[in-house]
């Protein structure tokens, strides 16, 4: 079938929820990606910062077929051994106690909300606890997570969404402090903020925000969704600021391409939390999701990845800030590791949809930002590669 085929069908079939790129990808080799009339696109976007060893490894795809032909699922009535393996891996790379395995990033905050209010629950003997989020905020489309996503115009269709959600402008500690009251059991926001246009935590603010969490008997939520699993430089990025979370979420690449996420906690919250009953999900944390998680982990331990982020991400910085230096379009680069923004004054959308016509994919954040995630992989020659597309197509629009 033509390209154009598959999109006329797709769009008689699907629920019309993305503007999706003109485009019909096939396959995956590396960092490069091919469509199906057999078009060769470099991928800087990896899948939302979900293919952190870019597409068709080895081990990783080895792994996964050897367990399709063992066992994909049971259910959580009993044990399985590669999730028991993952579950042993993700607490040593995170320092957490224990982990609960969703099937998404929405499904994981959801569960760390519920955490953090079965906590206050058991400590004060009632519910009615509440929850500060971020302005700018992005935590998935689920109703919970939607309630504590702080973007307006992604809520109110939906609303009355969860009650007891307060908002606080990230890296403010005041504006936390403001909406601190007795009835406070958590406070929540992404390490590196992402959708809402790659703002990292300043060190003021996560040693703040711990502070009054401390002095309050509040939980730490921190969602690594998409900053965590070696993107940052580190495993997870709040490992760069001497801080610890309470309660932390996974997702995007824990898996590395199959659908699983994780919320995880200190055993001072377990302790206080979740108990049978409470909470469970039938996929979640399966064999087969298992043996990915347990070989992502593996992998990205033994091919020493977050020591390769933090080698060639000053290199992607560089050659960023030249941009920025050369167009004057271009008004600032945000971000850490491999999770980079650069603001742009000209329409975003239209930049990822003219990269997609010079063999770039590039996706966007917020409403002015270029965002760049790519495979953690990424050697400087693809960097230098993904500059020159991307002035090609700047050369097009001026
Ligand atoms: C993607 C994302 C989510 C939601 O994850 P899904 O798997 O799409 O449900 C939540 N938080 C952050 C920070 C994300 O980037």
């Amino acid at each position: 079938m033509s390209k154009q085929g598959y999109i006329d069908e797709a769009e008689k079939e699907l629920l019309h929820t993305y503007n999706r790129y003109q485009i019909v990808l096939d396959k995956g080799e590396g960092v490069y990606l091919y469509d199906t009339d057999g078009k060769k696109y470099l991928d800087f976007a990896a899948g939302i910062a979900v293919q952190a060893f870019g597409y068709g490894k080895k081990e990783y795809n080895d792994a996964l077929k050897a367990q399709i032909d063992k066992l994909m699922h049971t259910s959580n009535l009993y044990y399985n051994v590669p999730i028991i393996h993952a579950a042993e891996r993700v607490l040593k790379a995170s320092g957490m106690d224990r982990v609960f395995f969703t099937n998404s990033g929405a499904e994981a905050i959801e569960g760390a909300i519920k955490s953090a209010k079965k906590y206050a629950y058991t400590r004060d003997g009632h519910a009615g606890h509440e929850i500060i989020a971020m302005e700018h905020s992005f935590h998935g489309r689920t109703i919970g997570a939607l309630s504590v996503t702080g973007n307006a115009h992604y809520r109110e269709p939906f609303e009355p969404l969860m009650p007891g959600v307060k908002y606080a402008t990230f890296n403010d500690l005041s504006s936390v402090e403001a909406q601190i009251n007795e009835n406070t059991c958590a406070i929540l926001f992404e390490t590196i903020q992402g959708e809402g246009g790659i703002y990292p935590a300043t060190e003021e603010f996560m040693k703040g925000v711990r502070k009054l969490c401390d002095e309050h008997d509040i939980l730490l939520i921190l969602d690594e969704i998409q900053c965590g699993m070696a993107r940052s430089g580190e495993m997870f990025a709040w490992q760069h600021y001497g801080v610890k979370p309470d309660i932390m979420t996974s997702a995007k690449a824990l898996g590395c391409g199959v659908p699983v996420g994780a919320f995880l906690m200190t055993e001072r919250v377990a302790e206080k939390s979740l108990v049978p009953g409470d909470h469970g999900t039938t996929y979640g944390g399966n064999p087969f999701v298992g043996a990915a998680v347990d070989k992502v982990l593996e992998l990205m331990e033994k091919e020493h990845l977050t020591e390769h982020v933090k080698e060639i991400a000053p290199y992607l910085e560089k050659r960023l800030d030249e941009l920025v230096e050369k167009y004057d379009f271009l008004t600032a680069r945000r971000g850490m590791g491999l999770m980079q923004g650069i603001v742009c004054e000209k329409p975003v959308g239209q930049v990822s949809a003219k990269a997609l016509e010079e063999g770039l994919i590039l996706i966007t954040a917020g409403s002015d930002v270029l965002r760049i995630v790519p495979p953690l992989i990424i050697e400087k020659e693809h960097v230098d590669e993904m500059v020159e597309k991307l002035e090609k197509v700047f050369q097009k629009m001026k």
